[in-house]
């Protein structure tokens, strides 16, 4: 059976085309919010579970769109699930009533449930989306607490890392978990960029082949994404030369995930 995901968001940050992070799972569930009113319009209003990564604004963003936007079309509440650390930040810092209105504490139209609940996640456990879907996170090491999902449907597993720096959670994951076919990891520096790359811990393609090194004879599908639109090219160029090593992909938005 054919396993997918869609990537609707797949730059590190606002260019003059594309979106930012956000894979779509089923029409009720997606990874991230960095690009989810644009590609999916009016069908927004039927995702009811956004999972998080982590609560930068690349991830976060059209949690507040696809709510007002969209407001009337919603009959079920949206449930913002991620570590409990990114949930209080969305909540202190954006859907506060200051810089977004707060929908948790306003009520669907004609409705007795809320617009919006944050509702936190813990690490491994893994959770059931449908018959054949489920997903767990596992802690990923950012600038502020992050994780990464591993969406598995029917027999087979899709890791996504998100914004991360070290990769030994990858290594270990696919050791474990031989259901793991596919990796999407970010990419969002050249490696001339290194130093930057460290003190906003994210990956360059030198860091990231390296982090991989132990894993690369296992014959598992690499997908790239989060790469910064500045350095794309750069990036591209760089990746080109570890072919043969890799079977890598650079995810552009709308791309489907087969795994
Ligand atoms: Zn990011
Ligand atoms: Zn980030």
């Amino acid at each position: 059976m054919e396993n997918e995901i869609t990537i609707l968001g797949s730059n590190g940050t606002k260019g003059l085309e594309g979106g930012t992070s956000a894979f779509y799972i089923n029409a009720q569930n997606v990874i991230d919010a960095g690009n989810l009113l644009h590609p999916l319009k009016k069908d927004v209003a039927k995702i009811e579970t956004i999972w998080l990564t982590h609560s930068h604004l690349d991830h976060i963003l059209d949690i507040a769109y696809i709510l007002d936007s969209y407001f009337e079309k919603r009959v079920e509440t949206l449930v913002v699930r991620g570590l409990p650390e990114t949930l209080e930040a969305v909540q202190k810092h954006f859907i506060n009533d200051i810089i977004w209105p707060d929908f948790t504490k306003i009520k669907l139209t004609d409705s007795n449930k809320m617009a919006m609940v944050c509702k936190p996640i813990d690490i491994g456990e893994v959770y059931r989306l449908d018959e054949t879907t489920s997903i767990y996170a596992f802690e990923t090491d950012h600038t502020v607490p992050s994780c990464g999902y591993v969406v598995k449907k029917n027999s087979s597993s899709v890791l996504i890392t998100a914004d991360t720096y070290d990769l030994s959670c990858v290594e270990r994951l696919v050791k474990s978990d031989k259901s793991i076919s596919t990796l999407v990891i970010e990419c969002s520096f050249p490696s001339e960029m290194e130093k930057l790359a460290i003190i906003s811990k994210h990956l360059t393609p030198k860091l990231l082949f390296s982090g991989l090194k132990s894993i690369e004879t296992l014959g598992l599908q690499l997908k790239i994404n989060h790469i910064k639109p500045l350095y794309k090219k750069s990036i591209i160029e760089e990746i080109a030369q570890k072919q043969g090593v890799w079977e890598v992909e650079i995810l552009e938005d709308g791309k489907k995930i087969h795994f």
